[in-house]
Order: C-alpha cells, then structure tokens, then sequence
C-alpha cells in the first residue's frame, strides 16, 4: 500500500518537498513549518496507537476550533487509518451526546472551552482536552508508521439545520481532479498565504485545508472569527486569500477597512447564500476579489462564480467547474429549459459516499439531487433559490425566502432579514420577515410591506413583520429557521 491522496499523503508530500516552508500560523502563537506539522501528527498518531490502542477503523471525534491542533488530529487519525469525525463546534451536549453513540466514537478530541460541554458524555468514551493533546505530541515513542491497511476516512457532519446532524463520508479523491477544478477558476497558486477563517470542521473549511495542503500554502488561523482581528491578521501575515463564509463578509464591512489594504487577491466564500447587495459592496472597498461557491455537505463545490459574474449577477453562483455536471430537472427528472425553476443536481468526483447511517440522496443517472432549487440562465449562470422545503406557498403562488430577503437587505436601515413562511387559516401560508436593524435605526412595518409591494407580487409581501436585534445562526452563519419559528410557539 501507499499513502495515495489522503490528508496524511499530501502532508508527507509537501513536508518531503517544501520541509521548511511555514505551513500553520495560528492565534495561539504558535508557528509551525511543514516538517514539523507532519512530525507533529507523527507523534500524536504513534501515542495514540501505543497508548490508547487507536487502530485502523477506529473512529476519533475531533471537536475543535481553527488550529495547528485540530490539522493534527485529522492528520494524526488519517495516519493510522482511522475515521476523523469532524463535530460541529455549535452543538449542544445533548446532540454531541447523539453523535457519540451514532458515530460509535473511540476518542474526542476537543478544546478546552469544550470541558463542560463533554463532561455528561459516556464515560467509556476517552477525552482529551488540549493538555492531553500536547502531551501525546511530547511523550511519542519512536517508531515508524507504515501505510494502514486502509484509508482514514473524513466524515463531516451536516449542520443540523433542518434536523440531527447526520455524518457524512467525504470521498478521498482518485487524483489532481478536485484541486484543478479550484485553481483553474479561482486565482490560488503555490506557496499562496491562505486565511482560513470557515469553520474547518464545517465541508467548506475543509475543503479549504485540502487545497491549502494540497498547494502548500501558509495557512492563518484564528479559533473565532472576530472582524477586526482577521483583517489585522490578514495585514500582518500579508494573506492574498481568504476562505469565509458570506456572513463573515457582512461583519467585515461593519468595521472600517484598514490602511493600508490586507493584500487580497482571492476572497472565496460558501456555505450559504451571498446576500444580494453584498458582493458588490465589498468589492467596492476591498477590490474585485469574491468567488461564490455554491455546494454543500454532499457535494462539496458545484459551482463557482467569479469577480466578473458577481459584477454582472451579484447573486449569481455562477458556472460548474471541470469535472461537474449540474442539471436542472423538473419533478419527472426532465431538464427544464433555460431561465425556470427545478430542482438542482449534481455530478462530480467529490460527492459524498453516503451518509454513516446508511442512507443516501436520491441520484439521477449519476447526478445527486441537492434538495435545491435554482436555474440557470443562457449564459449558463446558476442562481439558487433556497432549499426546496424552504419554498413558500401562500395562497396558491410559490415564494422563495430569498427573494424577498435580498430585497429588505436593500434597505438602508436593515443590516440582515429572514423571511419564512408560517401557517395560515386563509392562505395555506403567509410570510413573516424578521429584521435586525442597524444600530439607532428605525423602521415602520407597513413601510416594509409598501417597499416589498413596490417591486415584487401581492403574495410576496410580509404580512408579519418582526423586529429582531440579531438573527440566529449557526456555526457556519446559516440562519436557524427553527428558531425563529419558536416566535410563533
Ligand atoms: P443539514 O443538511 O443538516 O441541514 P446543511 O445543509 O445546513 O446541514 P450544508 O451542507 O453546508 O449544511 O448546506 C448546504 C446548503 O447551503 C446548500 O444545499 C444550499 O442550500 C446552501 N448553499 C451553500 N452555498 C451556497 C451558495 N453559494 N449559494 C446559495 N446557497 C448556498
């Protein structure tokens, strides 16, 4: 056996090549070259299997924020061909107690500020904090590791917002496939200096760590995302890239841009929706730097709009990259003509392997059914319009949350909306828009509903209009619809 394309191979190869090339930069100071980092997770793997009996097939729950840490847990659990299972750092003790037992984890591994969290967990499952951690670093034996008997898997929870999370199996790709259809359409070279401020427990962080290993950059991490430590850390460590989420962007326009410029060439964001309005207004300040990835758990990345289509469609998710199929199909599994709605599918060699409990998406002819919906216009632009159950249908007429989000986010005093659809006696479903206004501002809702009026259908028009002082949002900056339902008991 080889150690093939797996985390573990692509940190050996970079270390072999580049062995002093500074691969991790993180809050807690700490400094790490590319030798140390796979020594590093060297070490933790062989304590691990001399002093805890951690074997192939094992599966190691991994609970931790943006750090040199969390990189070597994953490699140091790929590097005996156990499972990492990457846990979402949002989840409740009761959920991580689901996933747990669902997971049949061996090991967690969490940070510290985790203590309490994981304190109820069953007490045959083994618990290292950041001490435990370290010391399985300090006090390795020598020895050598030879390629396991098979390949460590990844396994990435989905977010939960529409229920438990459920695992994920992420493919180990067969090659060069997945990278070159990033850096042919995003601007990322070798060597790059890469912040990666996504969760990295979260698929779009991850894939992040892939291509930053994979292109062996220097990698930046903070463990919480605050806007003006990132853009001090982007200057600091001269970053070209970074890798966020569309909500970070938001909180970085609210504090003033720094002077000089951080070196941005390359601002890549996924996970949810850009905002209308958003792309441009940051790419008036900081430059024509945002690529929009549209993807998710399942599928990692099927499309990727760039600067100039973002400048054109500022809500656009723009084109499937090399190697991605993507349709659009109607409820019979015919493609629908240019410019309608169906619902999205996707094939390409990153698709999830299926969920850990057994079940899988729906596929078509190889094409995996994203629960989206969305079109694409003659031009071959994509625009997703939400999740198919997130569909509002008041009164006969189908609404999608997005629109009319995009269009409140407009408004000058509304600084983020959500619109969700709640059950009513007349219509079947009405809309309700929750609105977190900027600080001082005010707004009367009968002029929210005349502004909505103005430019979209009767029936997309907010009945309810809700005064929030922030939205609710997970760990990746999705918004929590279930919480927001809660309003309504
Ligand atoms: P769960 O399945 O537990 O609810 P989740 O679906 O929230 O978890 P992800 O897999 O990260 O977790 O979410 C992917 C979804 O996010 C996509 O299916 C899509 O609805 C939305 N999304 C992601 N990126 C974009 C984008 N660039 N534009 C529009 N929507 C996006």
């Amino acid at each position: 056996r080889t150690w093939g394309w797996s985390l573990a191979g692509e940190l050996r190869q970079a270390a072999a090549r580049d062995p002093g090339r500074p691969a991790v930069i993180d809050e807690d100071g700490v400094e790490l070259t590319y030798h140390e980092l796979l020594d590093r997770a060297e070490r933790m793997a062989r304590s691990m299997r001399a002093g805890l009996g951690v074997q192939a097939g094992d599966r190691i729950g991994v609970l931790c924020r943006n750090h040199h840490g969390l990189i070597e847990t994953i490699v140091a659990a790929t590097l005996l061909g156990a499972d990492a299972v990457l846990v979402n750092t949002g989840l409740s003790a009761a959920q991580l107690g689901t996933v747990t037992e669902e997971q049949r984890l061996r090991l967690l591994v969490h940070d510290d500020e985790f203590a309490e969290r994981v304190l109820g967990l069953p007490a045959e499952l083994t618990r290292l904090d950041e001490r435990a951690r370290e010391e399985l670093v300090a006090g390795a034996l020598p020895g050598d590791l030879h390629p396991p008997e098979r390949d460590g898997r990844i396994i990435v929870l989905t977010s939960g917002t529409t229920g438990t999370p459920k695992g994920a199996r992420r493919p180990t790709p067969g090659g060069f496939g997945p990278l070159v259809s990033i850096i042919d359409r995003i601007p990322l070279h070798a060597r790059d200096r890469v912040m990666i401020a996504a969760p990295i427990f979260h698929t779009w962080g991850f894939a992040a760590l892939q291509v930053c290993l994979a292109l062996r950059a220097t990698i930046v991490l903070h463990r919480r995302f605050d806007p003006t430590a990132t853009l001090a850390a982007l200057t600091a460590h001269r970053c070209n890239a970074l890798f966020a989420v569309p909500v970070m962007l938001q909180r970085l326009l609210e504090v003033p841009p720094p002077d000089p410029r951080p070196p941005l060439t390359v601002v890549a964001v996924s996970g949810s929706a850009l905002p209308g309005g958003l792309a441009s207004t940051f790419m008036d300040v900081y430059g024509d730097v945002i690529y929009n990835l549209y993807g998710s758990t399942e599928v990692s990345w099927a499309s990727i709009a760039d600067p100039r289509d973002l400048r054109q469609a500022p809500t656009t998710a723009g084109r499937p990259p090399h190697g991605t199929r993507l349709q659009i199909l109607d409820d019979d599994g015919q493609p629908v003509p240019d410019g309608q709605v169906g619902r999205i599918f996707v094939g390409n060699e990153m698709l999830f392997e299926g969920y850990t409990s057994g079940a899988n998406r729906e596929t078509r002819d190889g094409l995996l059914d994203t629960g989206d919906l969305g079109r694409l216009t003659a031009d071959g632009l994509l625009f997703v319009d939400g999740r198919a159950d997130d569909m509002i249908v008041s009164g006969g007429e189908n609404v999608f949350p997005s629109e009319v989000e995009d269009l409140l986010a407009q408004l000058p005093q509304v600084r983020e909306a959500a619109v969700i659809g709640v059950p009513d006696p007349d219509y079947g479903q009405r809309l309700s828009a929750f609105l977190a206004l900027h600080p001082g501002e005010t707004l009367d809702p009968e002029a929210v509903r005349e502004y909505v009026r103005h430019f979209l259908a009767r029936f997309s028009v907010p009945r309810d209009v809700i005064f929030v002082k922030y939205l609710p949002r997970n760990a990746t900056g999705k918004v929590l619809t279930r919480e927001l339902r809660r309003y309504y008991g």
